[in-house]
């Protein structure tokens, strides 16, 4: 299957993205996401992981994977200036005061924050 064919797979792909990721940094399940897409962000993860494990270069990558990381990339950038990251458990959050996650206060760290 074939991702990038138009600027709509890509819009498409891009959101899907951003609910997988933001899925993940909130450690929760990502909701209303096309299970192909699903399948295609896994794919993603799964290969940035390999990655940075070494296990795979990037010469080993197809244009349309590489497109694909590039893609994860940005939108991951964006999502990091709009989320918290949790000082305490490492969560990702949009809560300003306390974690999500592990419920403590968010104060001891300005990361992320425009
Ligand atoms: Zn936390």
């Amino acid at each position: 299957m074939s991702w990038f064919r138009s600027s709509s797979d890509y819009a498409a792909v891009r959101a899907a993205l951003a609910l997988v990721l933001k899925a993940a940094a909130q450690r929760r399940e990502p909701q209303g996401v096309d299970p192909d897409y699903l399948a295609w962000c896994g794919h993603l993860f799964y290969l940035r992981s390999a990655l940075d494990a070494q296990l795979l270069g990037f010469q080993e990558l197809t244009a349309e994977e590489f497109e694909g990381l590039r893609l994860m990339d940005e939108v991951a950038r964006e999502l990091g200036q709009t989320l918290r990251r949790c000082p305490h458990c490492g969560a990702f959050t949009e809560r300003e005061i306390t974690c999500d996650v592990c419920g403590k206060s968010m104060q001891s760290q300005k990361e992320g924050v425009v």
